[in-house]
């Protein structure tokens, strides 16, 4: 309710009234499962995504500049920490208000929408959770109010094959030594702590993880450079390295040997995230396939009245509205194989649609100063981050054959 009220007072201030003309019920056919507040939230992301993303989007990706403005908007509205607890100053919303937000964001900029996507299902998420009293007072309430956290759980050696990971924790006393290198860690640079998994013997595999929050300033924590990417542009990943980070025993999450479980439950929720981000990214692409084909003019005709290119958003409409649908069902009813399939599905189908809007813009489609190959860019990337789409299908089947006692 409270949450309601805060996000009805934002959407006042920004003119809603205005955005509600534009009606996104109308091309978007079964938004109606979302409730009226879910729905504000949907309006009030638009809204901002249309006047503060958009605009600015191309340029963010073209410097691979991190959008500090764009996000310390996003945090005053109440868009970092939206299902934290109000305590915390949080909003205490449902995963799929933070989904149909994240698609939005993502579909103006799929930077920002992947910043912010990641703050709150990968950091906030899980402090909120699954954190102590005391872990939440050091490492929640700041996140709600500007500060960005960080989830440092891939290494160089230790992708999709989590149970490699090679960071050591040793205990000492009542502290905790963490020794190693994490890779591809997002919003590092701007980042003002981590979640980081180790091990406290490697040859334990999964069972020797444990799971730690890090302020970033804890000293021999050192970040690397920022990674040039293809997606994603505006998004810092970089590498951390831990040399003798000594932090207190009480910054531990949950119990040794729950690293893994706690990693993997995070992922569940992380893959809703991407999958929303992928969806806002293909949302994006066919709309600029329906404007350029609306005005370009072929062999006397619209390209619309084309059948070919017809054809072509015709399938970018079922994709998308497919990799929605099991979206929004993954936000809703949480579990690892609708999570998985969400992601493997909006995954894909980003990366098709986004194909496509370059097919239909032509030689346009590939120039820079047109969208569609940022789209396809930044589509590519939701099969790789949050996990890789392989490991999807494979998480899909184990499941399909579990609950069939076929394994
Ligand atoms: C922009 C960006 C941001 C990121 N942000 C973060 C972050 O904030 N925190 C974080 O911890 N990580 C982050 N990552 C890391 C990301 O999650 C990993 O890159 C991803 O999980 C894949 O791991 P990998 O790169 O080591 O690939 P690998 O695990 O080496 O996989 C490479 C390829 O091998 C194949 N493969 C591997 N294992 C299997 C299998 N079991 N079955 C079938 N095929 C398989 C697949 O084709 C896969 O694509 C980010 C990555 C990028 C690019």
């Amino acid at each position: 309710m409270v949450a309601g009220a805060l996000f009805k007072s934002v959407k006042s201030s920004l003119s809603l009234v205005q955005c509600a003309k534009t009606s996104i019920s109308r091309v978007r056919t079964f938004t109606s499962v979302l409730n009226d507040q879910q729905h504000e939230i949907q309006e009030l992301a638009k809204q901002f995504s249309d006047e503060h993303l958009k605009p600015n989007a191309k340029k963010l990706d073209l410097e691979g500049r991190f959008p500090f403005d764009q996000i310390k908007r996003l945090t005053d509205m109440g868009f970092m920490g939206m299902a934290v607890d109000e305590e915390y100053g949080g909003r205490g919303l449902d995963y799929l208000s933070v989904a149909v937000a994240v698609e939005e964001l993502s579909r103006g900029c799929a930077s920002t929408g992947m910043i912010m996507s990641l703050h709150n299902f990968l950091y906030t998420n899980l402090v909120n959770e699954k954190g102590t009293p005391q872990q939440k007072e050091i490492f929640l309430c700041d996140f709600t109010r500007g500060a960005i956290g960080c989830f440092a759980l891939s290494e160089p050696d230790a992708g999709s094959d989590v149970a490699s990971i090679k960071t050591t924790a040793t205990f000492d006393g009542d502290h905790v030594i963490l020794n190693g290198k994490k890779s591809w860690v997002s919003s590092a640079i701007e980042g003002s702590a981590l979640i980081v998994f180790a091990t406290v013997d490697p040859a334990l595999r999964h069972k020797g993880l444990a799971c730690f929050l890090v302020p970033m300033d804890a000293e021999g924590v050192f970040r690397g450079k920022k990674q040039p990417l293809m997606s994603v542009r505006a998004v810092t990943a970089c590498d951390v390295t831990f040399e003798e980070v000594r932090i207190p025993k009480s910054y531990m999450v949950g119990q040794v040997g729950e690293g893994f479980k706690i990693a993997m439950g995070q992922l569940d929720q992380a893959r809703i995230g991407i999958a929303a981000h992928a969806v806002g990214i293909a949302q994006a692409a066919l709309d600029t396939a329906i404007g350029y084909a609306k005005e370009r003019e072929a062999f006397g005709k619209k390209l619309t009245r084309l059948s070919s290119v017809q054809d072509r958003l015709t399938e970018m409409s079922i994709m998308t509205e497919t990799a929605r649908l099991l979206t929004y069902r993954a936000a809703t009813q949480v579990s690892t194989k609708n999570s998985s399939m969400a992601k493997y599905v909006a995954g894909k189908n980003a990366t098709a649609v986004a194909d496509h809007c370059v097919q239909i813009l032509g030689g346009r489609g590939l120039a820079t100063t047109h969208n569609a190959e940022r789209h396809y860019r930044d589509a590519r990337g939701t099969q790789i981050y949050g996990g890789v789409t392989d490991i999807q299908k494979r998480l899909v089947g184990h499941y399909l054959l579990k609950e069939h006692d076929a394994l």
